[in-house]
C-alpha cells in the first residue's frame, strides 16, 4: 500500500485500495488509497509549518537545498530506474523522466544562486519617479505568498512532473502538496520517501497525497496555487471548482496539446533537414511510447513531399522494436496501462474518420520478451489525413500515434498549425531564414515554444519534445494557458508582484537596496577601506572635482586609438547635431571617474567585475569639470567564499550638477580585512 506523507508523518489507508498494475506484465506493483487521510490537516500543516520554514530561508539557502537534494537523488537513481521500468519506460524514457527531473533541480539550484538575490524578496524593474522632487517613488517587488502549492500531475512523468513544479515552488517560498496520478504513483512515492528521509527540506515543505484528491481544493483559498498537468477534461472540472471560481485560488493548467512539426517548403529529400524531420517525428512517436504532452501529433508537410515523407517514416517505424522496456534491444515499451491503450485505440478509431492508417495495426503488435496482451503494448501508428480532415486537429491520441497532413502554402501551414487551438510546442524544419521568420511569427501566438531546426542546430538540438528548465513550458488555448519553468520566470510566476510607493529612504529600508535620493552616509573613512562586514548600504564618497582638458581628450584618443571625429576633429564635431564641438569620450569620463573615486592602496576591495546600466547622459565638453558620487547600493555576501559582491551607484556630474554618466559599479569585496581576520 502506497503511503501519503501528511502533516509530518507517513499515513497508510486502512482499506485494500486499488491495485496499480505493472505496465509490462499486468502484475500488481502496489495498491493505492488515501481513505481516512485528513486533507485539511495537510493544508494547515503546509500553511503553518512548511510555509514559514521555507520563507525564513533566503533564495540562496533554498537553492542550496535543491542542489543537495539533486545530488543525493542522482546518486541513487538506479533504484528509481528499476521502478520506472514497471511504468513501461525504457532506459531512454526513464532518463527523460528521472535524469530530466534531477537536472531540473540542478538547473533551479544554479538559477536561484545566480539570478535571485540572497534575500527573501525580489525587485522587479527599476525605481519609478512619481513626483518632480524625487521624494515620492515607486518600486515593484515580488514577495512569497503565505499559501500552499498543490501540484496535481499526469501519469507520464512521475518524477520530472513532480520536480519541475516543486523546484520553482520551493524557490518561491511555497510549500508543496504533491498529488501524483494513480497509475505511476509508486515511482513518485519512492522519490518523495527519499527526499523526506534525507531531511534536506524543512518539515512541511513537501507533502505527498497518494490517492484521491477529492475535497482537497475545498480547503484552498486566495493565497494558494494549484498547478495541474493532465487532460483537458479534468482541467475543466478544476476550472469550475468554487475555490477557483469564487475563492481566488490560482490555477495553472498544462493540458493536452496537438503539437505539430512543419517541414519547410525549401527542403528536398536530399537535404539533411529531411532526415531531421523524419527522425524528429519517429522519436516523438516512440519516446515514452508517445505518452508525452509535447509529442508530435501532426506532421505537416508540403503536398509534393507527402509521399516521400510517408515512405521515410514508414521505413523508420518498421525498425522500431516494441517489447519489455528492461530488454536492451527494445526501443519502445508499453503504454502506462491497459486503460490507456483502450483510450488510444478509441482515439485512432476517431482519427480514421478522415485519415488512413499507413503504418501499424492498433489491434496487433509483435513484442519482444513480453506478452502483448497482458502488457499495454501498442504498435506505433502513422496515419495520413485527407485534405481538410477535422479529427487530427481535435483528437489527442496519447500514445505512439502521429498523422501526416499536407499544406499548399506557408499561410496554409500556419493555418493548419493554428487549428490545434493552442499547443505546447511547434517545430519547423527548414534551412531558409525567410521561411523561419514567416512561420515562427505565424506559430508563436499559438505556441509556448517553437523549435526551428536545421543542419546547424541539429548536433546540439535538444529536440522537439524536451521541455527545458530554462525555457518556458506551457501553451495557450487548448494547451491550458499555463506557464511553467522558464528559469526564474517560473519562480516569480508563483510570487505576488506588488507596486510599493514611498519616499527614497522608505524604499531603501524595505528593499535593502539603496534607492537614489535616499540618505547617503559620508564618513571620514573611504568605503573602499571597509570590509564587507563593515560596509553598509548607503555608505558613500564624493570625489574632488577634475577638469577635462583638450589635452586629456587628445591623449585618450591617441592612446586608445579611438580617434572618432567628435573627439579629434573640431570642425566635424561642430557640425554634429548632438555635440556642437569636441567632446570627451564616454569611456574617458568613466575612466576618469574611476581615478576620482578609487582609494588605491591594497584593501578589502579585491576586483571590479563590471558595470551595469551605463548611460552617458550629457556630453562632457572641453574644460568641463566632473566629479563622481559613489554609494553602496547592494551588498551580497557569497556563501562558501571569503568575499561578496558590492554594487555601487555611480553618478558622474558636471560643474552645473547635471549627471553626465550614471551606472552601477560591480566589485568583489573581502568579508574581512586583513583577509581572514575576525571571520
Ligand atoms: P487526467 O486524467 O486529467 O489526470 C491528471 C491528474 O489529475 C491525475 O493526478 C488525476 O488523479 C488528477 N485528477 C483527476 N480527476 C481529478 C479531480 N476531479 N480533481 C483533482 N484531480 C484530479 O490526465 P491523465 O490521463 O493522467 O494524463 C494524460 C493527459 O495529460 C494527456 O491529455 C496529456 O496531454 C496531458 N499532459 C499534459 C502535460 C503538459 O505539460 N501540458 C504533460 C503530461 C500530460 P488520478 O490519477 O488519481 O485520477
Amino acid at each position: 500500500m502506497l503511503e501519503s506523507y501528511a502533516a509530518g508523518r507517513w499515513f497508510r489507508a486502512d482499506d485494500d485500495g486499488e491495485p496499480l498494475p505493472d505496465a509490462v506484465t499486468g502484475a500488481e506493483v502496489a495498491r493505492l488509497s488515501s481513505r481516512g487521510l485528513d486533507l485539511r490537516a495537510m493544508v494547515d500543516h503546509a500553511r503553518t509549518v512548511g510555509g514559514p520554514a521555507v520563507r525564513d530561508l533566503t533564495f540562496h539557502q533554498r537553492a542550496a537545498m535543491l542542489k543537495e537534494l539533486a545530488k543525493l537523488l542522482m546518486a541513487e537513481k538506479e533504484g528509481f530506474y528499476a521502478l520506472s521500468a514497471r511504468t513501461g519506460a525504457t532506459r531512454r524514457d526513464s532518463g527523460v523522466d528521472i535524469d530530466g527531473g534531477f537536472g531540473t533541480l540542478f538547473s533551479y539550484a544554479g538559477k536561484g544562486v545566480r539570478e535571485l538575490p540572497d534575500d527573501t524578496i525580489v525587485l522587479d524593474g527599476g525605481v519609478e519617479r512619481l513626483g518632480r522632487g524625487g521624494t515620492f517613488l515607486g518600486q515593484h517587488l515580488h514577495t512569497s505568498r503565505p499559501g500552499v502549492a498543490v501540484q496535481i500531475n499526469a501519469f507520464n512523468f512521475p518524477v520530472w512532473g513532480m520536480l519541475e513544479k516543486l523546484a520553482p515552488a520551493f524557490l518561491a517560498g511555497l510549500p508543496s502538496i504533491v498529488k501524483p496520478a494513480a497509475q505511476t504513483a509508486y515511482l513518485t512515492e519512492a522519490v518523495v520517501r527519499r527526499v523526506i528521509e534525507s531531511g534536506v527540506l524543512p518539515e512541511g515543505a513537501l507533502q505527498l497525497l497518494s490517492g484521491s484528491p477529492r475535497g482537497l481544493l475545498d480547503e484552498l483559498g486566495e493565497q494558494d496555487f494549484v498547478g495541474f498537468t493532465g487532460s483537458a477534461h479534468t482541467a475543466g472540472v478544476l476550472r469550475a471548482h468554487p475555490s477557483v471560481v469564487r475563492g481566488g485560488t490560482r490555477l495553472g493548467v498544462e493540458a493536452d496539446s496537438l503539437n505539430c512539426s512543419i517541414l519547410g517548403p525549401d527542403v528536398t529529400p536530399d537535404d539533411p533537414e529531411f532526415d531531421l524531420f523524419v527522425t524528429g517525428v519517429v522519436t516523438e512517436m516512440t519516446v515514452k511510447a508517445g505518452q508525452k504532452c509535447t509529442a508530435i501529433r501532426r506532421a505537416i508537410v508540403p503536398e509534393a513531399l507527402s509521399g516521400a515523407v510517408v515512405d521515410a517514416l514508414t521505413a523508420r517505424l518498421a525498425e522500431v522494436t516494441v517489447g519489455d522496456p528492461a530488454v536492451e534491444d527494445v526501443d519502445m515499451g508499453p503504454l502506462a496501462s491497459l486503460d490507456q491503450r483502450r483510450e488510444v485505440r478509441e482515439a485512432v478509431a476517431a482519427l480514421r474518420g478522415s485519415a488512413e492508417v499507413v503504418f501499424g495495426d492498433p489491434e496487433r503488435v509483435t513484442v519482444l520478451d513480453a506478452d502483448a496482451e497482458r502488457g499495454a503494448f501498442l504498435s506505433p501508428i502513422l496515419l495520413e489525413a485527407a485534405a481538410g480532415a477535422p479529427e487530427p486537429h481535435d483528437v489527442e491520441p496519447f500514445g505512439p500515434v502521429s498523422t501526416v497532413l499536407t499544406y499548399s502554402s506557408l499561410d496554409d501551414a500556419i493555418a493548419l498549425a493554428a487549428r490545434g487551438r493552442g499547443s505546447l510546442v511547434g517545430s519547423l524544419v527548414t534551412h531558409d531564414p525567410q521561411v523561419a521568420r514567416a512561420v515562427t511569427i505565424g506559430l508563436a501566438p499559438w505556441h509556448g515554444r517553437v523549435l526551428v531546426l536545421d543542419r546547424t542546430a541539429a548536433a546540439e538540438s535538444t529536440g522537439h519534445g524536451s521541455p527545458l528548465p530554462v525555457l518556458v513550458h506551457g501553451g495557450p488555448g487548448r494547451a491550458g494557458g499555463g506557464e511553467e519553468l522558464g528559469g526564474v520566470r517560473g519562480v516569480l510566476h508563483l510570487m505576488q508582484r506588488t507596486a510599493v510607493q514611498g519616499s527614497p529612504d522608505m524604499l531603501t529600508a524595505i528593499t535593502g537596496r539603496w534607492t537614489p535620493g535616499s540618505h547617503r552616509r559620508v564618513e571620514d573613512t573611504h568605503p573602499f577601506r571597509k570590509s564587507l562586514t563593515d560596509l553598509r548600504v548607503g555608505d558613500s564618497t564624493t570625489s574632488a572635482p577634475r577638469r577635462v582638458t583638450r589635452a586629456d581628450i587628445a591623449h585618450f584618443a591617441d592612446f586608445t586609438g579611438d580617434t572618432f571625429y567628435a573627439h579629434t576633429d573640431p570642425r566635424a564635431a561642430a557640425e554634429n547635431p548632438l555635440f556642437g564641438g569636441i567632446v570627451a569620450h564616454g569611456y574617458l569620463v568613466v575612466s576618469l571617474a574611476a581615478g576620482l573615486f578609487v582609494d588605491p592602496a591594497p584593501g578589502p576591495v579585491l576586483a571590479n567585475f563590471g558595470v551595469d546600466d551605463l548611460r552617458f547622459r550629457t556630453p562632457v565638453k572641453v574644460d568641463d569639470t566632473i566629479a563622481v558620487a559613489l554609494t553602496v547600493k547592494q551588498i551580497t555576501p557569497r556563501a562558501n567564499a571569503d568575499h561578496g559582491e558590492v554594487r555601487w551607484d555611480a553618478v558622474v556630474t558636471n560643474q552645473a550638477g547635471e549627471p553626465v554618466a550614471t551606472y552601477d559599479v560591480l566589485t568583489l569585496v573581502a568579508k574581512s580585512w586583513p583577509r581572514g581576520a575576525g571571520v
